[in-house]
C-alpha cells in the first residue's frame, strides 16, 4: 500500500463504479466526475468501472471512455454477478494495484453526485478513515422508504455490530480499510456491515440523493428481500436463536396447560372429556421439545456458519511497542502487519 505521507508524489484516490445496464448514463456521470475530480488537481485518481455483465452498450461506451481518459480502468464480468460482487471486484483490483491511499465507491447513475465525494476527501484528509455517505432526504417511492425503515429496525434489533441507518455503498475509504475488507472472503456478501465490521474511525456525511438520471433500477424487489436477508442472516445467528425461545415458550404452556387439565380432573371432573388430557399436554410438550432441540442445534449450526464464514478475527490498527521503528510506524498497518520493503514508493 503506497505511503500516504510520500513527499514524491500527488496522493492517489481511486473510484469504484459498478455498471448494469447504464449505456445511457456513463457519458454524463463520467463528465460529471471528471468536473468534480477536476477541482482538485493536487490530486490522482483512478476511474475503476466494473461491469457486471450488462446486456445493453455499457461496455462499448466503457471502452471509449477509456481510450478518451487513460485514468479510466474497466474490468467486465463474464455475466453479472450482482452489485456487491461488482464492487468487490474494484476493491480487490485497488488493494492488489496498492496504489490508492483512498478509494471512494459510488453508483454509476448518478443519484450518488459526484460533488460529494469531494467533500468526502476533505474528511479523509482530516484523519477519517471511513467517511460514508448518509440520505437527508430520498426521492424514492413510499414503498421503498417502508421497507427500507423496516430492514434496518429488524437489522438494529438482529445484527451483532451497529450498521448505520440510511446509508448505501456510497463511501470513501481509507487504503488500511480496503485492505482489510478485501481480507473478508464470505460470499453472500453485504459490504456495508463489513465495513462497518472492519471498525477505524468511521463518520457519516449527510447527502441529498437526487434521483437516476436515465435507465432503471436494478434492484427490483425480489434481490431486495435477498440483499435484506444477506445483512440480517450475515451479521446475526438470533434467528436459529429463535427457534429455541419458542421452543421454551411452548414447552411451558404445556406446564400450565397440564396443570389447569389437572384442576379440571380433580375439581370438575363432569367437565372432562376422557383421553384429552393425555393428547392436549402431550401434544404442546412433545412440539415443544422438538423446537428445544431443534434450537440446540441451531446453536451449533450457527457456529459452523461463523467459522464457515472464516473472517478475520480482528483488525489492528497500530501497535505501540519499543523495538525499533518499522514496529512503531503505524503505517506498516496498513498491510495489516506485512512489512513489505518492496511496496511500491
Ligand atoms: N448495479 C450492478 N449490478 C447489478 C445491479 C446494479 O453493478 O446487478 C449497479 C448499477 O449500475 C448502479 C448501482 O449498482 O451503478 C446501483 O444500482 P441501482 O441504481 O439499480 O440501485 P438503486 O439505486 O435503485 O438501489
Ligand atoms: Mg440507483
Amino acid at each position: 500500500m503506497r505511503d500516504r505521507d510520500d513527499s514524491t508524489g500527488p496522493r492517489r484516490i481511486a473510484y469504484v463504479l459498478p455498471v448494469y445496464n447504464e449505456e445511457d448514463n456513463i457519458e454524463v456521470f463520467h463528465a460529471a466526475l471528471v468536473e468534480a475530480t477536476d477541482k482538485r488537481p493536487d490530486l490522482d485518481f483512478e476511474f475503476v468501472y466494473v461491469d457486471d455483465g450488462s446486456r445493453d452498450a455499457s461496455l462499448e461506451r466503457l471502452v471509449e471512455l477509456r481510450a478518451q481518459d487513460p485514468r479510466v480502468t474497466v474490468v467486465q464480468f463474464s455475466r453479472n454477478f450482482g452489485h456487491q460482487l461488482a464492487v468487490t471486484a474494484g476493491l480487490d483490483l485497488v488493494a492488489e494495484a496498492r496504489d490508492a491511499d483512498a478509494v471512494v465507491v459510488m453508483d454509476t447513475d448518478l443519484q450518488d453526485p459526484p460533488l460529494v465525494s469531494l467533500e468526502m476527501i476533505d474528511r479523509w484528509e482530516e484523519g477519517v478513515e471511513v467517511v460514508y455517505a448518509q440520505r437527508r432526504t430520498r426521492k424514492d417511492t413510499a414503498f421503498k422508504r417502508a421497507t427500507a425503515w423496516g430492514f434496518y429496525w429488524v437489522l438494529d434489533r438482529l445484527a451483532s455490530i451497529e450498521i448505520p441507518r440510511n446509508v448505501g455503498d456510497f463511501r470513501l475509504m481509507d487504503a488500511r480499510v480496503v485492505a482489510e475488507v478485501a481480507r473478508y472472503r464470505e460470499h453472500d456478501r453485504f459490504l456495508r456491515g463489513i465495513v462497518a465490521h472492519v471498525g477505524f474511525r468511521q463518520e457519516a456525511l449527510l447527502f441529498d440523493r437526487d434521483e437516476r438520471y436515465a435507465g432503471r433500477t436494478g434492484y427490483p424487489l425480489r434481490k431486495m428481500i435477498g440483499f435484506a436477508a444477506s445483512g440480517i442472516i450475515g451479521f446475526s445467528t438470533t434467528p436459529l436463536k429463535l427457534i429455541s425461545r419458542i421452543g421454551y415458550a411452548i414447552s411451558l404452556f404445556s406446564v400450565l396447560l397440564a396443570c389447569y387439565v389437572l384442576f379440571v380432573r380433580l375439581f370438575r371432573p363432569e367437565d372432562s372429556v376422557p383421553g384429552w388430557a393425555f393428547l392436549g399436554v402431550g401434544m404442546f410438550m412433545l412440539s415443544g421439545i422438538q423446537l428445544v432441540m431443534m434450537g440446540v442445534i441451531g446453536s451449533y449450526l450457527g457456529r459452523v456458519y461463523v467459522e464457515a464464514q472464516d473472517r478475520p478475527l480482528y483488525t489492528v490498527a497500530m501497535v505501540a511497542r519499543d523495538a525499533g521503528d518499522a514496529r512503531t510506524d503505524p503505517r506498516r498497518h496498513r498491510d495489516m502487519g506485512v512489512l513489505d520493503p518492496g511496496a511500491k514508493p
